[in-house]
């Protein structure tokens, strides 16, 4: 593994870090309290060439690295993990046109999120499917030119503000998955609404809805690949943007543990700083650690996915085990800032609330696990 980040890398790391620690930051607890959609602060981060940068340079983009995008999300992640939702949300919403669209459509529907500020996401979970993906409802029926599109896709981050969705439905339930194909649907295509807003727990900057397809109708020439490889294109889409998933977690975790540091150096009982009680001071050792471990395991991942070598298996430990552990971050930091830990003045309570969604989306933890005991099943394994 080379982790050496040339000058331009570098450049481009410290742009993120800037802006997760000038711009993000300090714009997190209000949007926290009101769960708007931080517009102003992504037209930031996107003029500045980080919303979509993994957008290969031949359709405009930065063609960033996967393992510096990771970086650069972590750097944003530190400041906000929901605002910096909608930036791995559109990359999850994109990365299926990048898989399996052909050249003609990649031109068509990518190169308008390197001129301007646009959204797109990722539909695939549903009321009745969520881990069990393949269960999926939404019905693409072939009519002429095209296919009629009928469902209801749940908990879609960017829902209501993405310009485009990716959508996953079935042509026949009955094929399982081999009768999923892939759609790109523009927001704008009658039929398609925003439904439900989501009120939630944690990255309340994210906008969480459920979209609604209604008699919608897609042209054949936006269907990505054939048509029975819809679930391939989706498994393949979770994996690519699996590690930038992670690289949230590591952003939370690590602003956890650095919120919790300053604080032990000042605050004072017993005559001495906290960070000078044994306890205290092995939590913040303890979250360090692991948050280093969930940082390398997390570049390595994505590093692996730009090198072309196997790394499903490394990118669903990375996304377990940095979630695991931004989640005990999280939780220490809370414990060592006492009960002002607990209080919304405080920058912890949210960064634990933040947390726990990176054990559940993008496939739960338990699913992690799952493809990883799978791949250690395997006897031809890299
Ligand atoms: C805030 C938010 C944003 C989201 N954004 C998106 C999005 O943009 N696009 C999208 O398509 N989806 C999105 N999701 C959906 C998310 O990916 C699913 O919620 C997640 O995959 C789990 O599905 P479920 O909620 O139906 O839980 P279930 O699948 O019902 O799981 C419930 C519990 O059972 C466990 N479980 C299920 N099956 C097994 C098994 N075989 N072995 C062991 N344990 C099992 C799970 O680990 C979990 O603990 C989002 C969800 C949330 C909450």
């Amino acid at each position: 593994m080379d982790f050496h980040l040339d000058d331009v890398a570098s450049q481009v790391v410290s742009v993120a870090r800037r802006l997760g620690r000038e711009v993000l930051a300090p714009a997190a607890a209000g949007y926290d309290q009101s769960g708007a959609f931080a517009r102003p602060e992504l037209q930031r981060v996107f003029d500045a060439g980080l919303l979509d940068p993994e957008i290969p340079e031949a359709l405009g983009g930065a063609g960033l690295a996967r393992w510096v995008d990771a970086l650069v999300t972590e750097e944003l992640a530190w400041g906000c993990a929901g605002i910096t939702l909608a930036k791995t949300a559109n990359n999850l919403g994109l990365t299926p046109i990048l898989v399996a669209g052909t050249r003609e459509q990649q031109q068509r529907l990518l190169t308008g999120f390197t001129q301007k500020l646009q959204f797109a996401a990722f539909c695939l979970t549903e009321a009745g499917s969520g881990s069990d993906a393949v269960a999926l409802a939404t019905r693409a029926e072939r009519v002429a030119g095209g296919y009629r599109l009928n469902g209801v896709k749940r908990f879609i981050t960017n829902g209501g503000v993405a310009d485009l969705y990716s959508v996953f439905a079935t042509t026949d339930p009955a094929l399982g998955a081999k009768g999923v194909l892939a759609l790109a649907v523009p927001a704008t295509t009658p039929g398609v609404t925003a439904g439900k807003v989501e009120h939630k727990l944690g990255i309340r900057a994210s906008n969480t809805t459920e979209v609604v397809f209604e008699d919608a109708f897609v042209p054949e020439d936006l269907r990505l690949g054939a048509e029975g490889d819809g679930f391939k294109v989706a498994l393949r889409t979770l994996d690519l943007s699996r590690a930038n998933i992670a690289a949230h977690a590591v952003g939370i975790g690590r602003r956890a543990t650095d919120e919790a540091v300053g604080y032990a150096k000042e605050r004072r009982q017993f005559g001495r700083p906290i960070i000078e009680h044994e306890m205290v001071a092995a939590m913040l050792a303890d979250s360090a650690m692991e948050m280093e471990a969930a940082h390398l395991l997390t570049v390595q991942a994505a590093w692996r996915a730009d090198q072309g070598l196997e790394f499903s298996a490394q990118a669903s430990m990375a996304k377990a085990f940095a979630s695991d552990s931004a989640m005990r971050a999280a939780d220490r930091a809370v414990q060592v800032f006492g009960g002002y830990g607990y209080m919304a003045e405080y920058p912890v309570e949210k960064l634990f609330r933040d947390a726990k969604i990176y054990q559940i989306f993008e496939g739960t933890n338990q699913i992690q696990r799952m493809v990883v005991a799978r791949w250690l099943a395997k006897e031809d394994r890299q």
